[in-house]
């Protein structure tokens, strides 16, 4: 699950780290409202981005500056609606504008291979980081946090001045830690500041002072790791999910969208992975991953089929069930279910062995399904139908024309 930047900064803030003031808008009114609230207590000017989950906002023209409550309303007011590579802008944050004197990057990453957190740093900050570690990976520097230990100060200071932080020791140590702290404590795979800025501030006492601070914040966490942090479930963004991704999560259904053709529904991850590995053998290429779970009840089965069926590049449907907890009655009950309420006629060839497979191969035949008895003729009936239904598309296309 991916968190806005607001969000993100709330964690950050929680776990003691430096971010500067912010207030979220979702009108023009209420971003001047902010704006006026800001520049009144002495901001300069005031910063306004866009709150949608894909990074390059700012190159995008959604993030801006303003020196007045107008201004700020009129800039809030082009920002929101924008769209920013396929997502609407419904939110944008308002803040002091910060006066940046330089840009760094720093991320807390899990590292799967050495399984642990590795923290990446860069002087190169502001730019996304794909581009620095094409065009000059040396400028990215690595280091992993012990797994038991941590971050150590020590290492964490080595990556300070490696970056360029010397003079900002204590902060940059501090804000390296923290991004280990914060990742730990929401189970996150990623904590990324970019940019972390050195910005000048002047003090109460008038004097000019340089200070370290997070300017952006991005954070994904591990959505298998949600059930240990419920209170963080609420900062799901349902404007930002896909519909379909929406609907397999509140359904109860693994559902993974892919670019082929042929619809897939099976029940257990690894016998899917096999399914689709079947599929590409036989020529196909495979929908969507879409797990259905142990003991999947009718309605569970009518609705992943709902699911594959709004895929408008679905032309076949590869039904692949090995039952165990599941049982095959209940799933080919499913399946009569979801066909009669379906709205389009797409192939479906479904393979059902193990409990009351039996039972299951008669509803099938009494209903007319295609079946087949092993796996491998499932996957070659699928790609055949798939194929044949490519074929009359082409055919009544060009009749059309
Ligand atoms: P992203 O493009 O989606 O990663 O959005 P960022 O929050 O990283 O902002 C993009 C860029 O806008 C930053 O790298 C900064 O150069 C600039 N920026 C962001 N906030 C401020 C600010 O408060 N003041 C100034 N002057 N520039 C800012
Ligand atoms: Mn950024």
């Amino acid at each position: 699950m991916k968190l806005q930047e607001a969000d993100a900064k709330s964690l950050l803030v929680a776990q003691g780290l430096p971010v500067p003031a912010w207030t979220v808008a979702h009108t023009a009114g209420e971003a001047r409202d902010a704006a006026a609230a800001f520049l009144e207590a002495g901001a300069d000017k005031v910063v306004i981005k866009a709150q949608v989950l894909v990074g390059g906002r700012g190159k995008a023209g959604g993030v801006k500056l303003a020196g007045s409550p107008a201004e700020a309303e009129q800039v809030a007011g082009g920002i929101l609606g924008m769209d920013i590579k396929g997502m609407t802008v419904r939110k944008v944050l308002v803040g002091p504008a910060a006066d940046i004197v330089k840009e760094f990057y720093l991320a807390a990453v899990l590292d799967r291979a050495e399984r642990g957190i590795l923290l990446m740093g860069s002087a190169e900050g502001g730019v996304e980081i794909e581009t620095v570690a094409e065009e000059n990976p040396a400028a990215i520097i690595r280091l992993h946090a012990h797994p038991l230990l941590g971050l150590q100060d020590f290492g964490a200071r080595e990556l300070a001045f490696a970056m360029g932080l010397g003079a900002h020791l204590k902060a940059a140590v501090a804000m390296a830690k923290g991004l280990v702290t914060t990742m730990k404590a929401y189970d996150a795979d990623l904590v990324e500041v970019n940019p972390l800025a050195i910005v000048r501030e002047t003090g109460a006492d008038g004097a000019i002072v340089e200070r370290l601070v997070c300017l952006d914040a991005k954070i994904t966490l591990d959505d298998s790791a949600l059930e240990r942090h419920p209170g963080l479930e609420a900062l799901r963004d349902p404007d930002e999910e896909a519909p379909e991704d929406k609907e397999a999560r509140e359904a109860g259904l693994t559902f993974i969208k892919l670019d082929g053709t042929i619809g897939c529904m099976v029940n257990g991850a690894g016998l899917a992975m096999t399914t689709m590995d079947l599929v590409k053998r036989a020529g196909g290429e495979p929908a969507n991953f879409l797990d259905i779970g142990g003991g999947a009840r009718a309605d569970k089965v009518a609705h992943a089929m709902r699911l594959i069926l709004a895929d408008p590049k679905v032309n076949a449907i590869l039904v692949n069930i090995f039952g165990g907890i599941t049982r095959g009655d209940e799933v080919a009950r499913g399946l009569i279910e979801a066909r009669a309420q379906q709205t389009r006629e797409v192939p479906m060839i479904v393979r059902i062995v193990g409990t009351n497979a039996a039972e299951a191969a008669t509803l099938l035949e009494e209903a007319n399904f295609q079946t087949a008895a092993s796996l491998d003729e499932a996957a070659a009936k699928a790609v055949q139908a798939s194929r044949a239904a490519d074929a009359a598309g082409a055919a009544s296309a060009n009749v059309t024309a």
